[in-house]
C-alpha cells in the first residue's frame, strides 16, 4: 500500500477508523472525512500521530468538501453514513439525505477527481423480506425500512456512474459488524457493543423477541480485509472471476461494462441472540466470572427487524480472494478483551 493515497470518510466511526489503522500500518497516505455526527475524535487518536494521516473535518453533502478531501487520491473506501434502522424508521428525511445525497455528491466528486476505484458500504438490510437462505447478491426482496433503500439506492447510483462516467466501483453489502471502536451507547447502539456494556455492569441484556432471531455477525477485521482486497484486486481478476461467477449463477454478466459490483462480506454462518448472549457471557467471564449469572430479558420484536440474516461469501471469495480470518467466536473473544479494558 506503500506510495497510495486512501481517502476513508466516515473515519472517525467504527469500522472507517478502524481501516485508516490498518492503511497507515501498512504505508499508505489516508485521509478523513468526517463530520463527527456519530464518530469520535478519539477513535483518531492513534491515526493523528502519523504524518501520513490528514483529517479533513467537514461534510459530505456539502460537495466543496467532498472534493476538498479527494484531491490526489488513489482509492475512496466510502463509509460516511447514518448507519441504524430504527434511527430511518423515526427520521427518514435525514438517514436519505446523508446516505443518497451525500453519497452522490462523494462519488461525483471521486469521478472528477479520477480515483482508480470507489469502494462503498452497502448493507444486508437490501435484502429486506426475501426469504432465500444464504442470501446471494442479485436475489432480495422488498425494503423494509428508508435505511435499506438509500442503501440499495447508492447501488443503483454506483452502477450508473460506472456506466455513464466509466468510474469503477464495488459495494460491500456488510453484515452486522462488530469489533474494536463499535460505540456501544446511544439509542441506536448496535447489539454486540450494547450486550457487553450491560454485562460487564452487571445489568440484563435485552433481548427483541424470543433469542430465536439470527445474524451473520462479522468481525470487523474480516471487513478491513474486504476493503483492501476489494479496492486493490485488479479489474481484469475480478472480471475474469465475475465471468465464470456469472456462468455458475445462471445470471448475466456484461464484461464490457466498467465494473461496478455487489459483494456480501459476512463470515458465512449465522448465530441466534440466545447463542449470542451466551458466547459473550463466556468470553467475558475470563475476566468477572459473575457475569455468568447476570440474567437475559426479553421483550417484543422490533419494527424492520428480518428475523433471519445469513451470507453467501462465494461471491466475495471468487472476485476479491476474500476468505474471512476470524469465527464469529474468535471475533467475540478480541472484541470482550478490548471492551473489557476500554469500558471498566
Ligand atoms: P459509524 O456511525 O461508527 O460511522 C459512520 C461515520 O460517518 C461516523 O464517523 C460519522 O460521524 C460519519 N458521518 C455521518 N454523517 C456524515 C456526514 N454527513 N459527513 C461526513 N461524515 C459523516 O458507523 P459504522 O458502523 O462504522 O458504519 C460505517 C458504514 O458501514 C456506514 O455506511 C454503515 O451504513 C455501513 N454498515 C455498517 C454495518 C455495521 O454492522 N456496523 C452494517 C452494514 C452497513
Amino acid at each position: 500500500m506503500f506510495g497510495y493515497k486512501f481517502l476513508v470518510t466516515g473515519g472517525a466511526g467504527f469500522i472507517g477508523s478502524n481501516l485508516i489503522d490498518f492503511l497507515l500500518s501498512q504505508g499508505a497516505a489516508v485521509v478523513c472525512l468526517d463530520n463527527f455526527a456519530t464518530g469520535k475524535r478519539e477513535n483518531l487518536n492513534d491515526a493523528s500521530k502519523n504524518d501520513r494521516f490528514t483529517l479533513y473535518e467537514g461534510d459530505i453533502r456539502n460537495y466543496e468538501d467532498c472534493q476538498k478531501a479527494v484531491v490526489g487520491c488513489d482509492y475512496v473506501l466510502h463509509q460516511a453514513a447514518l448507519g441504524s434502522v430504527p434511527r430511518s424508521i423515526e427520521d427518514p428525511m435525514a438517514s436519505t439525505d446523508v446516505n443518497i445525497g451525500g453519497f452522490v455528491k462523494m462519488l461525483h466528486a471521486a469521478k472528477e477527481a479520477g480515483v482508480k476505484r470507489f469502494v462503498y458500504a452497502a448493507s444486508s438490510s437490501t435484502y429486506g423480506d426475501h426469504p432465500d437462505m444464504p442470501k446471494v447478491e442479485h436475489k432480495f426482496g422488498n425494503a423494509l425500512s428508508p435505511y435499506a433503500i438509500t442503501k440499495y439506492v447508492d447501488e443503483l447510483y454506483a452502477r450508473n456512474f460506472a456506466d455513464l462516467y466509466g468510474i469503477e466501483c464495488i459495494g460491500l453489502r456488510y453484515f452486522n459488524v462488530f469489533g474494536r471502536r463499535q460505540d456501544p451507547n446511544g439509542a441506536y447502539a448496535a447489539v454486540i457493543p450494547k450486550f457487553v456494556s450491560s454485562l460487564i455492569n452487571h445489568e440484563s441484556p435485552y433481548i427483541n423477541g424470543d433469542g430465536s432471531y439470527s445474524r451473520d455477525f462479522t468481525y470487523i477485521d474480516n471487513v478491513v480485509q474486504a476493503n483492501i482486497k476489494a479496492a486493490t484486486t485488479p479489474t481484469k481478476d475480478i472480471v475474469c472471476q465475475m465471468s465464470l461467477y456469472a456462468n455458475e449463477q445462471t445470471i448475466d454478466f456484461d464484461a464490457s461494462r466498467p465494473l461496478s459490483e455487489v459483494i456480501n462480506i459476512a463470515y458465512g454462518e449465522r448465530t441466534t441472540l440466545n447463542d449470542l448472549v451466551v458466547y459473550l457471557k463466556e468470553a467475558l467471564s475470563a475476566y468477572d466470572s459473575n457475569i455468568l449469572n447476570v440474567p437475559t430479558v426479553y421483550r417484543e420484536t422490533r419494527n424492520g427487524d428480518i428475523p433471519h440474516s445469513l451470507a453467501s461469501i462465494k461471491k466475495a471469495s471468487a472476485l476479491i480472494g476474500y476468505h474471512p480470518e476470524y469465527s464469529v467466536r474468535e471475533g467475540i473473544l478480541e472484541a470482550c478483551g478490548w471492551y473489557y479494558k476500554n469500558l471498566k
